[in-house]
């Protein structure tokens, strides 16, 4: 093997040679070699614990046993592995499971589109059927959203920097407050459905994730979800739900809306769909709005069978009752701590915020989120913040991460947070 030989952590070859447009690696510039549930290990050695989880992408931790065994049965049976829109058996595999544990249990009917293997093109895919179902143009998105980069999905993006990078206008997209964004200066559904009465065009469809991921870790309320519903019915707009990086457990069960008892005409997944982190994207269309035209939204990478195997063998874990029981263990754990950090910090304008394993600790001012991060990194933790401004901490840990190595992480967080944020304002009261 003709193998550089670089020094371990040497980041020289992707800071002469890659786009400035790389990111998470700028604040965790470590080469991450290995990986095994919540642990990631660099080139030198050194472990870290992970709270990052890829973003939501690896739910199931990193190279869970069963999924990559999957994986690798899948590699050695000589499957097709690039498999277009064809029949193959890993398709039917996935979508059959798929039926019996996810849609069947609860009652849910919808057909499946496979689009291209990104959360982006499964939101482009989204609006493109509601704008045909309904012969209508704009769409509401809500602020903070995050719904991808590509130009329709950044369409319903707020935030400014990621639409900066379009280069063109963003049009056909109506931008309401979310639950409970008051200071969003922006008007809330109430009112939206006050000024359509005067005799503008309805919406295409409403877009909304329940829990925004990228926009700070805001929980959209059940009521809220149902009135949003409600009037999209009324107005017959077309409601999406994005749970590309809410749903797959990340808030507790398998789909994020279930709690709200609201069915979404179109719901978008990616992320944590494949189970191992490989790349695949899923919408779920309810049948009487599934009027593609064969062929209409194509795409090369629609059948990655390596992914429906390994999206197979992660959804047999909602089977199994030890998932189930170590994932609320999880939720408890953090939920608890949550509770912890307000009593021990809220005084310093600290808030908990999330849901499920999909949490956070908000903070008074972006620097100081900032100086949390960093104090966890140095602790040897893979952490990221959320929010227009970066004010919030987000702990993603896999679901499956084991109970003693989340205790782990969050007591090094507690230690973190208490060295950025405690000693100063300790001196201020003093002083005061
Ligand atoms: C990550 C994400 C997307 C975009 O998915 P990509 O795979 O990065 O294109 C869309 N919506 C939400 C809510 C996301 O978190």
């Amino acid at each position: 093997m003709n193998r550089s030989a670089s020094a371990p952590n040497d980041t020289t070859t992707f800071t002469a040679h890659e786009s400035a447009v790389r990111s998470y690696c700028r604040r965790m510039p470590q080469v991450f070699a290995r990986g095994q549930n919540a642990m990631v290990w660099d080139e030198a050695g050194t472990a870290f614990i992970d709270f990052f989880s890829a973003c939501g992408a690896l739910n199931y931790g990193h190279n869970d046993p069963a999924i990559k065994q999957a994986a690798v049965d899948h590699l050695l049976s000589d499957a097709v592995l690039c498999g277009l829109d064809l029949h193959t058996p890993a398709k039917r595999g996935f979508i059959d499971d798929f039926q019996r544990i996810i849609l069947g249990p609860r009652g849910l009917d919808y057909r499946l589109q496979f689009p291209g293997p990104t959360g982006t093109n499964a939101v482009e895919a989204a609006l493109k059927l509601a704008r045909k179902v309904t012969g209508r143009r704009r769409v509401v998105a809500f602020s903070k959203a995050f719904h991808g980069m590509s130009l329709g999905a950044l369409a319903a993006t707020e935030n400014r920097q990621a639409r900066q990078g379009a280069g063109v206008p963003l049009p056909h997209v109506i931008r309401l407050a979310y639950d409970g964004d008051d200071r969003s200066g922006l008007p809330g559904i109430d009112q939206f459905e006050a000024t359509l009465q005067s005799g503008s065009e309805p919406p295409a469809a409403f877009i909304v994730e329940t829990v925004q991921g990228e926009g700070g870790l805001n929980v959209a309320s059940a009521p809220w979800l149902q009135r949003l519903a409600a009037l999209a019915r009324r107005l017959g707009a077309v409601l999406i739900v994005d749970d590309i990086q809410a749903g797959c457990g990340r808030t507790g069960p398998f789909f994020s809306f279930e709690q709200a008892g609201i069915t979404p005409d179109i719901v978008c997944l990616a992320k944590s769909i494949s189970g191992l982190g490989l790349p695949m994207a899923l919408v779920l269309i309810k049948p009487e709005f599934d009027v593609w035209a064969p062929g209409e939204h194509n795409g090369t990478f629609r059948g990655n069978t390596l992914a429906f195997a390994t999206a197979s063998a992660a959804l047999r874990f909602w089977d199994q009752s030890a998932f189930h029981a170590r994932k609320c263990g999880n939720e408890q754990i953090v939920r608890a701590w949550l509770d912890r950090m307000h009593q021990m910090f809220g005084s310093f304008g600290v808030t908990p915020c999330g849901r499920g394993l999909m949490a956070g600790l908000r903070f008074g001012e972006a620097a100081q989120a900032d100086a949390v991060a960093r104090a966890v990194f140095e602790r040897n933790m893979l952490i990221e913040t959320a929010g227009p401004h970066d004010e919030v901490l987000k702990l993603m840990p896999p679901l499956t991460i084991e109970r003693e190595t989340l205790v782990e992480g969050l007591e090094r967080i507690t230690d973190a947070i208490s060295s950025v944020v405690t000693p100063v304002r300790v001196i201020e009261r003093v002083a005061a």
